[in-house]
C-alpha cells in the first residue's frame, strides 16, 4: 500500500480494506429469514446518516485507511431517496487502487429503473438476492410476489454492464433446498455467478437453528452430481469460496455462468481472513455481523468532533475485532439485531 495510506489493523494482524455501509433499515419485502411481516421498529429519519455523512466516514476509510472497497447495503439500499446523488459522491473517493470499487446488495425488485441511474452514477457491481424461482414460494420467502420484477432487475443490471453481476441465495433446509441445482442452472444459463449462503442466526423471528442450515458440502454435492465442479484458488479476504464448472459452463472458461460461490458462514467459518468492517444506518460502526458491540461514530460526528477524532474511534474499535463469531459455542449470543438492521 503507498505511504500515503495509514493502515487499519487489527489485534490479529488483519487489514481492514472492506467497508460495508447500510444505508437503510427499512425494505420493501419481508424475507423470513431476515424480518418479521410486521412490527419491525424502523429508525426515525433524523437518526439516520445523511449522505453528507455517509460520504464524510466513508473519505475516512478510504483516503486515510486505504480501504478498497464499498459495499452498501440495509435494508433496502434501493428504497433509500435519491440514491445515485449518493453513489455518486461515494464513487469519486479514491483509495490505494484508484476509485473506491463501489458495489451493492440488493433484493432487486427496482432494478429494471434504477439500473441506469446507478451505473452511471459510478456503481461498479451489483448482487441480487433470489432464493427460489418458483413464484410461489418466491411470495412465501419474501412475503412479497415480485419474483418477475426480480428477474427482469437481473437482466436489467446485466444490460447496462455492472461487472459483475452476482446472485445471492440464502438456503434454508426444508423451504427451498430443493431448487439448489435449479439455482445453479439459472446461472449457467442467465450467465450469472450463483453465490449460495448458508443460513445465519440473524433472523429477526429468531427461527434460526442448527438443522435449518444447508452446509456447503451438501450444497456442493447437489450441484455437482449434474455439474461436477472444480474448486478455484482462494482470493483473499473474500468471503465465498469459489467452484468452477469443469465443462466451462454455457458461456465458456471464465464467464460469470462458469462459477459458483458458497458462503460458508456456520460449516465452515473464515474468520481468519476476515478484512470486513461495517457501518450501520444509524452510524454504529460494527468489528464484525456476529458483534455485540458497536461503535456509535454519527454522534461523535455530530457533536463536532475532528476527522482525527473520528479516526481515533476507528481505531480503537477495530482493535477490539475478535477472532471470530461463536456460533457453535455455547456461550453464543445472538447480536440484539437483525439482519437488516445490521448490513448484511
Ligand atoms: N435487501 C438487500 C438484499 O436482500 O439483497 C440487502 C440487504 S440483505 C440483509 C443482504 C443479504 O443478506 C441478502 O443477500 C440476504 O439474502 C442475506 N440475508 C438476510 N438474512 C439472512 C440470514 N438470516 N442468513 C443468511 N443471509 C441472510
Ligand atoms: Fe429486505 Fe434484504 Fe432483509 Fe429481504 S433480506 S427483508 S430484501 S433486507
Amino acid at each position: 500500500m503507498s505511504e500515503s495510506f495509514e493502515q487499519l489493523i487489527d489485534p490479529l494482524g488483519r487489514h481492514i480494506e472492506d467497508l460495508r455501509i447500510s444505508v437503510t433499515d427499512r425494505c420493501n419485502f419481508r424475507c423470513t429469514y431476515c424480518m418479521p411481516e410486521e412490527g419491525m421498529q424502523w429508525l426515525n429519519r433524523s437518526d439516520v446518516m445523511s449522505f453528507e455523512e455517509i460520504e464524510r466516514l466513508a473519505r475516512i476509510f478510504v483516503e486515510r485507511y486505504g480501504v478498497k472497497g464499498i459495499r452498501l447495503t440495509g435494508g433496502e439500499p434501493t428504497v433509500r431517496a435519491h440514491l445515485p446523488v449518493l453513489i455518486s459522491k461515494l464513487s469519486k473517493l479514491v483509495g490505494p487502487d484508484g476509485p473506491v470499487n463501489l458495489a451493492m446488495t440488493t433484493n432487486g425488485a427496482t432494478m429494471r429503473l434504477l439500473a441506469d441511474p446507478l451505473k452511471q452514477a459510478g456503481l461498479k457491481r451489483v448482487n441480487i438476492s433470489l432464493d427460489t424461482l418458483d413464484r410461489a414460494k418466491f411470495h412465501q420467502m419474501t412475503r412479497r410476489d415480485e419474483l418477475n420484477n426480480v428477474l427482469d432487475g437481473i437482466c436489467a443490471a446485466q444490460e447496462v454492464g455492472f461487472d459483475p453481476v452476482k446472485i445471492n441465495a440464502v438456503i434454508e433446509r426444508g423451504i427451498n433446498d430443493s431448487e439448489i441445482l435449479d439455482l445453479a442452472t439459472f446461472g449457467r444459463e442467465q450467465n450469472v455467478e450463483v453465490r449460495f449462503i448458508e443460513f445465519m442466526p440473524l433472523d429477526a423471528e429468531g427461527h434460526w437453528m442448527n438443522d435449518n442450515v444447508v452446509g456447503q458440502a451438501e450444497i456442493l454435492e447437489k450441484i455437482s452430481a449434474k455439474y461436477p465442479l472444480e474448486v478455484l484458488p482462494a482470493r483473499g479476504a473474500a468471503p465465498a469460496d469459489r467452484f468452477r464448472f469443469l465443462d466451462g459452463g454455457l458461456y465458456g472458461e471464465g464467464s460469470p455462468g462458469s462459477m459458483i460461490g458458497v458462503i460458508p458462514t456456520i460449516t465452515k467459518p473464515f474468520c481468519g481472513d476476515c478484512d470486513r468492517v461495517r457501518l450501520t444506518a444509524e452510524g454504529d460502526f460494527r468489528t464484525c455481523l456476529f458483534a455485540n458491540k458497536e461503535f456509535d461514530l454519527l454522534t461523535a460526528l455530530r457533536s463536532g468532533e475532528s476527522d482525527d477524532q473520528v479516526a481515533d474511534r476507528i481505531e480503537a474499535a477495530v482493535a477490539t475485532k475478535w477472532a471470530g463469531h461463536q456460533i457453535h459455542q455455547v456461550n453464543f449470543t445472538r447480536p440484539s439485531k437483525s439482519m437488516s438492521q445490521l448490513g448484511g
